[in-house]
């Protein structure tokens, strides 16, 4: 991995008598943040963008069990400096990162001379702050009683936004974990429906104005996860601690610090246009690897029994099918699910691995997190969840050879479920091994934070197109929501690709797919996550021509750069992505009528590209077509259908 440079350059050192003044502009002086203080000497900024009002004036601040961090801040001085970095990452969207930023510190003083400052890092179109806390006296450590942080948003906003769960609430107790519907759309201020806020990343329409993506990064041992409170009327959504149910109600819902100490980043992505929200990498631009990884760790895609085959194919024979499948599609790896403790038994689990590598494939394995915190039955269970048994046991994946772990069910958000999955990925490291995160939290920076991990659900992941049949009527808008909101801060492990016409074993029963083929082919160019499960089955390589199976022998599960083309949440999207010399552009419709859209192509222009869409019977079609030198292109694409252009 290329070493990271970091320059940063102390410009100025100012003394101000109050923040009236203070701001801090992007480097393309097109998003300026303005702080401010009231009477009361709470803190407040305000965002603008290109001069119109994106966040009105939103407070900062907080309250620990030490001193009020809240109001009667009075600022001692400020600094200005310019942080340049530049970095590799071959788990998000680019690869390679150059960030530029404007940063400004504010340093105050509250009661008792006790210090606390606020940093705010603004590059083009993204924002990131926090606060930091200095070991003010013999007091070493605090709680966080409450975050002031908050985001005001214009009354002309309407928002994108998700539920948090209440706890301990679900299959087998185990939610919260990010698996909830999205209103599109939906009125500024609203109530969540469960009372118990909202999820971030959220994403907010400011009107004719442009577009607000609100999320947090950086969140490791150190502090909880948070999520927005239940907003006011008014439109302020405010940071807000987990719900102390979660975990069972074991652990504090509240974060504690050692100090100095600081919260995790809050970010802010602001565009007149989609564009920058979808490219973000600010989850990855304000954080730093917490470990070196212990080697070179391989992406890439997977095959697994458990989508479409369920618990029964926890067996030995319909293992093999799948490793042999893995292996015909040319994959790294197979995904051996949930209870083989019980149906395989860890002797004949060790002979299945020696005959995946027998046939070129690497083994995931799937491990349930608990511990106290929920009834989720499936085994291994009371493996992962303490150092001693955990480290025994990676010590035998290790020795036989298993690559990866998929740890599902975790509590919820409290600092101590943070520790838990920092614990794991440490440990894991150690031993050689990737994780793979389900029924679990949003990922916050962590592609960068920890090498070897590649991905999370928290998501309603495919799954659920088993499950059940309305998810399948909602797939196509769901999938539309993604690159916007869940999918532009962290890799989303999906799971996607279902070929089956029906989402039973045999693909005559159960849950009826709406989506057509090429629509399913371009979710796995759509979804991003360095290591895919791809749902695909035995029964699909002998019911569709050989150009489907192609393109999914084909497809890569890491990208050099993405740009976003065209699209709205949950209607289309048309996105772009480079591997190496290669792109492939793909173009989802998730309304119920056929939407024809000139797009720009300009990694095409002038040139003779692959073409895969719809018949007018919703059957996979792929052709040759020539694109013109102006990169200009017609395109049709079926209701929940869609088309993929990869170079050729
Ligand atoms: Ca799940």
């Amino acid at each position: 991995m290329k070493k990271l440079m970091t320059l940063v350059l102390a410009l100025c050192v100012i003394a101000f008598a109050s923040a009236e003044k203070l701001t801090v502009s992007s480097p393309d002086n097109q998003l300026q943040v303005q702080i401010s203080q009231d009477a009361q000497g709470a803190v407040f900024y305000q965002v603008t963008y290109q001069g119109k009002v994106m966040l009105e004036d939103s407070p900062l601040g907080m309250i620990t069990n030490v001193n009020d961090f809240g109001k009667r801040l009075k600022l001692i001085d400020s600094q200005t400096d310019v942080v340049k970095k530049s970095y590799t990452q071959s788990k998000i969207k680019h690869s390679q990162v150059d960030y530029l930023a404007n940063q400004l510190v504010c340093n105050f003083v509250v009661r008792n001379n006790q210090r606390f400052s606020i940093v705010f890092r603004v590059s083009n179109n993204n924002i990131a702050f926090k606060y930091v806390l200095p070991q003010n006296d013999g007091t070493a450590v605090c709680v966080v009683e409450e975050e002031l942080t908050g985001f005001k948003f214009p009354t002309s906003t309407t928002t994108f936004l998700t539920p948090q769960s209440k706890p301990m609430v679900g299959w087998m107790r185990t939610k919260p974990s990010y698996e909830e519907g999205y209103i599109p759309d939906d009125v500024l201020g609203a109530a969540s429906g469960y009372g118990v806020g909202y999820t971030f990343p959220g994403l907010f329409h400011i009107g004719d104005d442009g577009w607000v993506l609100v999320s947090e990064t950086g969140v490791s041992s150190q502090y909880c996860a948070s999520k927005l409170g239940e907003p006011t009327r008014e439109g302020l959504y405010t940071v807000a601690f987990p719900e102390p149910g979660e975990n069972n109600g074991l652990g504090s819902a509240k974060p504690g610090l050692a100090l100095p100490g600081e919260t995790p980043w809050r970010t802010i992505t602001v565009g007149n246009s989609l564009k920058p929200i979808v490219e973000t990498t600010i989850p990855f631009d304000v954080v730093e690897p917490l470990y070196e990884a212990s080697q070179e760790y391989q992406f890439g895609r997977s095959t697994w029994s458990w989508i479409m085959w369920q618990d029964q194919s926890m067996n030995y024979d319909d293992q093999v099918t799948y490793i042999d499948l893995a292996a015909e599609m040319g994959y790294e790896y197979i995904l051996i699910d949930a209870l083989w403790d019980k149906q395989l038994g860890y002797e004949r689990l060790e002979s299945l691995i020696k005959y995946a590598q027998s046939k070129g494939v690497d083994v995931f394995l799937w491990y349930n997190s608990n511990g106290y915190w929920n009834d989720a039955p499936q085994g291994p269970k009371q493996k992962m969840h303490n150092a001693i048994v955990r480290k025994k046991e990676m010590q035998w994946l290790q020795s036989v050879g298993v690559k990866g772990l998929k740890v599902d069910f975790f509590g919820g958000d409290k600092q101590v479920t943070m520790k838990l999955y920092e614990d794991i990925l440490s440990d894991a490291n150690d031993y050689g091994l990737m994780c793979i995160f389900h029924g679990c939290t949003l990922p916050r920076g962590w592609e960068r934070m920890y090498p070897n991990y590649v991905g999370s659900e928290a998501v309603l992941a495919s799954e659920n197109l088993v499950f059940s049949q309305h998810a399948n009527d909602t797939e196509a808008y769901n999938a539309c929501l993604h690159p916007f909101i869940r999918n532009a801060v962290g890799c989303m492990e999906f799971g996607p690709v279902l070929l089956n016409k029906r989402h039973n074993r045999n693909n005559d029963g159960g849950s009826i797919r709406r989506t057509t083929e090429t629509f399913q082919l371009a979710t796995a160019v759509l979804f991003q996550s360095p290591v895919q499960m791809f749902a695909i089955t035995p029964n699909n390589l002998k019911e569709y021509p050989a150009f489907v199976i192609d393109f999914m022998k084909d497809v890569p599960t890491t990208w050099d750069e993405t740009v976003f083309i065209d699209g709205y949440p949950g209607k289309y999207v048309v996105l772009a992505r480079r591997h190496l010399d290669k792109w492939y552009v793909v173009g989802l419709n998730a309304e119920k009528t056929v939407k024809t859209i000139k797009i720009n192509l300009p990694m095409f222009a002038g040139k003779k590209v692959d073409l895969y869409q719809d018949k007018d019977d919703r059957t996979p079609d792929f052709k040759n077509v020539s694109i013109k030198k102006s990169g200009e292109y017609t395109v049709t694409i079926q209701s929940e259908g869609a088309v993929i252009f990869v170079s050729n």
